[in-house]
């Protein structure tokens, strides 16, 4: 009897999941309690947007700005939420959401990545336009900030899955992109090849043959040479730059969050230049080895097995237990709200780069700077992606191809003359490089808003 009660509880459930949740509930009866849960326990508790407007209330504190200013800034122009539909390899349709937040577009058009991961969310997205509205007037280029985004695991796609989703992200958006009016290019989880299909669906929509619309494309599709390396080696730059400033070591110990296309980058480009990479991790694992970590091999090693654990010498310790190793520099270079004012206090670090964006909440800022910890802030440090993009934005549409000696040499030239600016207005207000970064940058827009 009580068998039979169970069976046709466990039937009702299944039937009602049905309804509520699409069927593809029925193939992950844990879907709807996950999707009942908060997201992401960090994003949960720090929503991302919120942290913008702190860091952009205290820079205001040091710097008088115009409150209009302070309030237009404050708001996206535009957000936009699409359902995108996928017919999935079994036959089922599932549908996703999609988003492209413009925020500010008085520099220039819109620019900003499109990150596919799990826990995106509107107010992640809304943040990372509003960071990319400062990043690129920190970086005196001539474009505005809006971000993108899907919330979706690639990992759990097959490729064709992840082409159609991306073709149909660009033919939700295709009315408010253009070379002239927003340009998307690669984030989180987003790769040259999705960028090359996103270039190509957008020309067959508009029949826009620039290629200018997406940057981080591969070469052989309009890309530019040096985009993929940018970020880090960017990062590298303005490190180089302000090393003295702060009597850092010619040959730094290093700690990386995240070995993805940023932090894998950064890995290999400050091993290059004699400094010691002695822990790193993936969403998986982190692994620790105090004479220094082979790069090139921890590449190898990870595209063949999938994994950082295991890596030969190396020891394995949790992402907490990396974040607060003793170093002279430690990047975060994952995603946002990893240091928070929980374990602000125990962080080791001489100095701390900001690959990621976000990764600092505003409550750990202060943390640290009462700690003496200096925080080279994101929309300084990791503006070397969004330079570049735009020399391939600037290539395709004079339609012409720089050498990749060019192109470094450029990216060096702007990353040292904005490092030195920020630096600069930071010892000038007696302020920390976070709300110097944000009063250039700010003071760069209210002159295009005519404040
Ligand atoms: P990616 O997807 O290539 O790499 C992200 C890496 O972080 C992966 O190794 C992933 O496993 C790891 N990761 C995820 N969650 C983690 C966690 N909780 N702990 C430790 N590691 C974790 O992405 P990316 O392009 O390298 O971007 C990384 C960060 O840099 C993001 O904040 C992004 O917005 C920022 N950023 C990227 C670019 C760019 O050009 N790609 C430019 C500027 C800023």
């Amino acid at each position: 009897m009580s068998i039979i009660w169970c069976i046709s509880v466990f039937c009702i459930f299944l039937s009602a999941t049905d309804v509520i949740y699409g069927a593809d509930a029925r193939k992950d009866p844990y879907l709807c309690l996950r999707r009942l849960r908060p997201k992401n326990k960090f994003l949960s508790m720090n929503n991302p947007f919120e942290n913008a407007l702190k860091q952009l209330h205290r820079a205001a504190a040091v710097y008088e700005f115009p409150n209009d200013l302070l309030e237009r800034i404050s708001h996206p122009d535009r957000e936009l939420r699409i359902s995108i539909p996928v017919k999935m390899d079994d036959g089922v349709l599932r549908i996703f959401e999609g988003y492209r937040v413009e925020h500010n577009n008085a520099r220039g058009p819109y620019k900003g990545g499109i990150r596919y991961h799990k826990d995106t969310d509107i107010n992640e997205v809304k943040a990372l336009a509003f960071w990319m509205t400062l990043k690129c007037a920190v970086a005196d280029i001539p474009m505005g900030g809006g971000k993108g985004g899907i919330t979706i695991d690639p990992k759990t796609l097959s490729k064709r899955e992840l082409e159609d989703l991306s073709r149909g992200w660009v033919r939700g958006m295709a009315d408010v992109l253009g070379p002239k009016k927003d340009v998307p290019a690669p984030d989180v989880n987003t790769t040259p090849e999705i960028m090359g299909w996103m270039a190509d669906e957008f020309e067959k929509i508009s029949g826009d043959k620039t290629k200018a619309t997406f940057t981080g494309k591969p070469i052989a599709l309009g890309g530019s040479e040096g985009r993929g390396p940018a970020t880090g080696l960017g990062g590298f730059y303005v490190l180089d730059h302000l090393r003295k400033e702060y009597s850092l070591p010619e040959s730094c110990s290093v700690v990386i969050q995240g070995f993805g296309n940023v932090g894998s980058n950064a890995a290999e480009v400050f091993s290059m230049h004699g400094h010691k990479i002695i822990a790193t991790s993936d969403s998986k694992s982190a692994i620790f080895k105090e004479d220094g970590i082979d790069v090139d091999g921890l590449t190898v090693y990870k595209t063949k097995n999938g994994r950082l654990e295991g890596f030969p010498g190396s020891k394995t310790i949790t992402n907490e237990e990396l974040l607060l190793l003793p170093c002279d520099i430690l990047i975060p270079a994952a995603l946002e709200n990893q240091i928070t004012e929980k374990n602000a206090g125990n962080i080791r670090a001489k100095f701390i780069l900001e690959l990621a964006n976000g990764p600092i909440t505003p409550e750990a800022d202060e943390i640290l700077l009462a700690n003496g910890i200096p925080v080279v802030p994101d929309i300084l440090a990791n503006s070397g992606g969004v330079i570049v993009s735009t020399f391939e934005w600037e290539q395709n549409l004079k339609n012409e191809h720089w050498s990749e000696t060019e192109v470094l040499d450029k990216l060096k030239a702007v990353l040292y003359k904005q490092s030195e600016t920020v630096y600069l207005k930071s010892v000038e207000l007696k302020t920390d490089m976070r709300r110097a970064a944000f009063i250039v940058a700010l003071s760069r827009i209210a002159q295009s808003m005519g404040y």
